[in-house]
C-alpha cells in the first residue's frame, strides 16, 4: 500500500484565511479540494508539499448562480456530481454537465471539484506510476530524472492534460477568476491558462486560488461532448 508522506494539514474557514496561510507558507505549500488528483500524486511522491491547505470549508467557493447577463457563475468547489445534475447548467450549457457526467466513477465525482479538474497535473504512462516503478527507470525529466521516456531525444516533457472539462471550458469561452495570496484578483480566458509543456503546463502562479468560473450566456450556441476512450466505464 502506498502511504502519504508527512505534511501539515491546515483547514481555513474563509478565502481570506486560506490566502493568508498561503502567503505565510510560500510556494512549497499546496491547496487541496477533493484530493482525487493531489493525494495519489503525493502517494507516488510526484509531489511532497510540506503544507497542504484544505479548501473544503470555504463555503464562498461553492454554488452555481445565474449571472445578470444570463450566463453562469460556478464556484470552484462545486463537485462534479453537482455540476452534472444542476438544472441551471443542464439548461444553459448542457455540454458542461455532459462532460462532468463522463468523468470517472460516482465516488470520484462526489469528491472531485470543477476547480481541481481544471488544475490537475499532466501525466503520461511513464509518469503515472509508483515511486519504486519510476526509480527503476531512473525517473524522468518531469520529476527527479533527466530524460523523457516518451521521446528520449526530446528536450521537453510531453505529458498531457487529461481533464474532461478543460477543453469544454476553452471551447465555450469560459473565464476563470483567481485571487493572489499577495492581494488582487485577475480573470483569465480558460485557454490562456494552459501551456503546451508537460512540466510548466499552467500560466497560474503556484498559490493563486481559483475562486470561480464564469460561463457566458449561451446566445443560441449548442455544444456536445463526446469522449473517446478504450473502456466504457472510466
Ligand atoms: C481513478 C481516477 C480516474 C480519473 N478519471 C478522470 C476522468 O475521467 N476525467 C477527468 O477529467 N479527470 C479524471 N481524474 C482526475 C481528477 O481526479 C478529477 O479531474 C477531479 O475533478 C480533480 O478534482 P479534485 O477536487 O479532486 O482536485 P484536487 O486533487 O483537490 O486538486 C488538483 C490540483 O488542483 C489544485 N487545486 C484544486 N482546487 C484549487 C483551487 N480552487 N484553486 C487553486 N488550486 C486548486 C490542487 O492544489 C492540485 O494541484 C481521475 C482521477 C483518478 C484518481
Ligand atoms: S518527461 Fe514528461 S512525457 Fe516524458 S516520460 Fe516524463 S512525464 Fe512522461
Amino acid at each position: 500500500m502506498m502511504r502519504l508522506p508527512p505534511f501539515t494539514y491546515l483547514q481555513p474557514a474563509s478565502v481570506d484565511e486560506a490566502l493568508a496561510l498561503a502567503r505565510q507558507h510560500g510556494p512549497e505549500a499546496c491547496y487541496v479540494a477533493g484530493g482525487t488528483d493531489l493525494w495519489p500524486n503525493m502517494k507516488r511522491r510526484q509531489l511532497s508539499p510540506p503544507v497542504v491547505i484544505s479548501l473544503a470549508r470555504l463555503a464562498e467557493l461553492r454554488g452555481i448562480e445565474i449571472t445578470e447577463e444570463g450566463g453562469l457563475r460556478i464556484g470552484a468547489l462545486t463537485t462534479l456530481t453537482e455540476l452534472a445534475a444542476a438544472p441551471a447548467v443542464r439548461e444553459r450549457w448542457p455540454v458542461v454537465a455532459e462532460a462532468a457526467a463522463l468523468i470517472s466513477t460516482p465516488p470520484l465525482r462526489n469528491m472531485g471539484t470543477i476547480g481541481g479538474n481544471l488544475l490537475i497535473d499532466t501525466r503520461c504512462t511513464y509518469y503515472d506510476q509508483s515511486y519504486a516503478w519510476r526509480k527503476a527507470i531512473d525517473f524522468c525529466m518531469k520529476k527527479d530524472g533527466k530524460i523523457c521516456w516518451v521521446a528520449p531525444s526530446s528536450p521537453r516533457c510531453w505529458a498531457v492534460q487529461s481533464s474532461d472539462e478543460a477543453p469544454v471550458m476553452c471551447a465555450i469561452g469560459a473565464r476563470l477568476t483567481f485571487r493572489s495570496p499577495h492581494g488582487g484578483e485577475r480573470e483569465l480566458e480558460a485557454d490562456a491558462l494552459y501551456r503546451d509543456d508537460g512540466i510548466a503546463h499552467l500560466t497560474k502562479q503556484p498559490l493563486e486560488l481559483l475562486t470561480h468560473i464564469t460561463l457566458p450566456p449561451p446566445r443560441g450556441w449548442r455544444a456536445h461532448y463526446i469522449k473517446l476512450r478504450r473502456r466504457g466505464s472510466f
